[in-house]
């Protein structure tokens, strides 16, 4: 497998998105780099692979404003985050509601990007914290990826050591056979030495924004 770059865009836009569309480099390919926008405009990423932010645990229904599985593979999605630790803590998802995403996810062939992470006070039993939510995961071994986001790191500017990053891709490895992603505040900066230690990919949130520090995590991964 590549290194996988996922651009999570979360509730924004770029400051303007044709611009950010028209300049994104020709060296970026859809088995390598993927995007995930706000839903409504996944139909205006063409050239790269497209994810959903996030999807409903439900088939469908009259469930107002939810995106389905398989509505999302009917735009052309190939991946959908799921748990993002904002939906967690600002919707309340709970690790039953993930694994229900999950299969909704792969019915439709869709592969899920799982987040899972430690708080800044769970920092010291960040294995048992992993190992309860890895262990929801495990009967899915070889059909998701985990991305693994410690809370504390997003959008601190404040990124885990590469080599620690490692460790826990390891860890998770032990429990889930799966790729594994670092991400939290990774930037053009410091994007390679996730690569160099052997993560299986990033996942970028503030710094997919601006097309040129986009760009640049490219051309340096
Ligand atoms: C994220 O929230 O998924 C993320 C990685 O954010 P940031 O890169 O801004 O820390």
């Amino acid at each position: 497998m590549k290194f996988l770059i996922v651009a999570n865009w979360k509730m924004n836009l770029p400051t303007n998105i044709d611009e950010w569309l028209n300049n994104i480099s020709s060296c970026a390919q859809a088995d390598q780099v993927v995007v995930a926008p706000p839903t409504p405009l996944i139909s205006r990423i063409d050239l790269l692979s497209k994810s959903g932010q996030n999807v409903s645990q439900h088939k469908s229904g009259s469930l107002t404003g939810e995106i389905s599985a398989n509505i999302l593979k009917i735009s052309g999605v190939k991946y959908c985050l799921v748990g993002h630790s904002e939906r967690r803590k600002n919707f309340g998802e709970t690790i039953d509601n993930i694994v229900a995403k999950v299969e909704r996810l792969l019915e439709e062939r869709i592969i899920p990007i799982v987040c899972i992470g430690e708080s800044i006070s769970e920092v010291d039993r960040r294995e048992i914290v992993l190992e309860k939510e890895l262990s929801r995961l495990k009967p899915f071994s070889g059909r998701i990826v985990i991305a693994y986001e410690p809370i504390w790191a997003i959008g601190s500017s404040q990124p885990m050591e590469p080599d620690e990053a490692f460790k826990v891709k390891e860890f998770i490895q032990t429990i889930v056979d799966a790729p594994v992603l670092y991400g939290g505040s990774v930037d053009s900066k410091n994007a390679f030495r996730f690569k160099q230690a052997g993560l299986d990919g990033i996942l970028v949130g503030k710094a997919s924004l601006d097309v040129k520090e986009f760009n640049q995590i490219l051309m340096e991964c």
